[in-house]
């Protein structure tokens, strides 16, 4: 199922037995599948053309599948190959068992520290291997981190994510939350936005409310701009030193991902462990 275009091979829908649908998204369904030949699981992300042409989303789709047909790392879904027939396109991607981080937090309504290091320390490793590459992800939420079988993370949803440096200005929907004071000012900005994100999850995972919510757009753009941010006594002092040192106004002054790995909160806390390796399909 390797995706690079010279040998890549080509599948059809019927190389597969669909499954339950696993979830929908704006631009189509996502089902379970199965390859009929060697019984792989998979998860087939099927969109529709019509719609992702009059929402003019060719290129940011021929990017998003891209960038992540070419980054492998057991923290981040594989997109294993794609297809496409003259209405759909479909996308192959590893399925994540344990379904969405969103969902879990939504459940527990926060997290322990155990479960927020080692997510964090998972999502440190993932970008450090895509800020190598030169990808920035820049939309880093539970919503776009799936679970594995052991419930390690597995970022998803490359659709925002561009090669570095960007002068693109953002024009999203979806959540402020996570926006740096950077790319709410249009200004250039580099892989320190990553850095950004991973403050405000670390906090929403612990506190289970993102640190700049606010009840209107506008409230939430200056409390980011202000770095207004305050911590609830449950809060334990080492992950309020770790994100008040990635919350910085000033990207150059976040700590970056190797000194997020090793801050002493991340290391006493984390209990990352590497899942077995998946199965390779030809
Ligand atoms: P999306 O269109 O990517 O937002 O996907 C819609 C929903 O399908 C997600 O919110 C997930 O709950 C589910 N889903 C997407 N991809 C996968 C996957 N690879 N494995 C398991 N569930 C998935």
């Amino acid at each position: 199922m390797e995706p690079s275009t010279s040998t890549r091979r080509r599948f059809t829908i019927n190389d597969f037995e669909i499954g339950r649908p696993l979830g929908k998204g704006k631009f189509g369904n996502v089902y379970l599948a199965r390859l009929k030949e060697n019984h792989f699981i998979v998860a087939l992300k099927v969109l529709f053309k019509s719609q992702i042409e009059k929402e003019g989303l060719e290129h940011q789709l021929r990017r998003e599948v891209e960038i992540q047909a070419h980054l492998q790392h057991p923290n981040i879904l594989r997109l294993y190959n794609y297809f496409y027939d003259k209405r759909r396109v479909y996308l192959i991607l590893e399925y994540a068992p344990r379904g969405e981080l969103y969902k879990e937090l939504q459940r527990m309504q926060r997290l322990n520290e155990q479960r927020t290091a080692t997510i964090i320390e998972e999502v440190a490793l993932a970008l450090t291997y895509c800020h190598e590459k030169k990808v920035i992800h820049r939309d880093i939420k539970p919503e776009n981190l799936l679970l594995g079988l052991m419930g390690e993370v597995k970022i998803a949803d490359f659709g925002w994510s561009v090669h570095t440096p960007s002068l693109r200005r953002k024009t999203m929907c979806g959540t402020l939350d996570y926006l740096s004071p950077e790319v709410i000012e249009g200004r250039t900005y580099d892989e320190k936005v990553d850095l950004w994100c991973v403050g405000v999850l670390c906090y929403e995972l612990l506190v289970g409310q993102p640190p700049f919510e606010s009840s209107t757009h506008s409230e939430t753009y200056k409390r980011i701009l202000k770095v207004d941010l305050k911590f609830p006594e449950s809060v334990p002092l080492g992950a309020q030193d770790l994100i008040s040192k990635l919350l910085r106004y000033n990207p150059s002054e976040r700590l970056n991902l190797a000194e997020t790995l090793k801050h002493p909160w991340v290391r006493e806390h984390s209990r990352r462990v590497l899942p077995p390796v998946a199965q390779v399909v030809s």
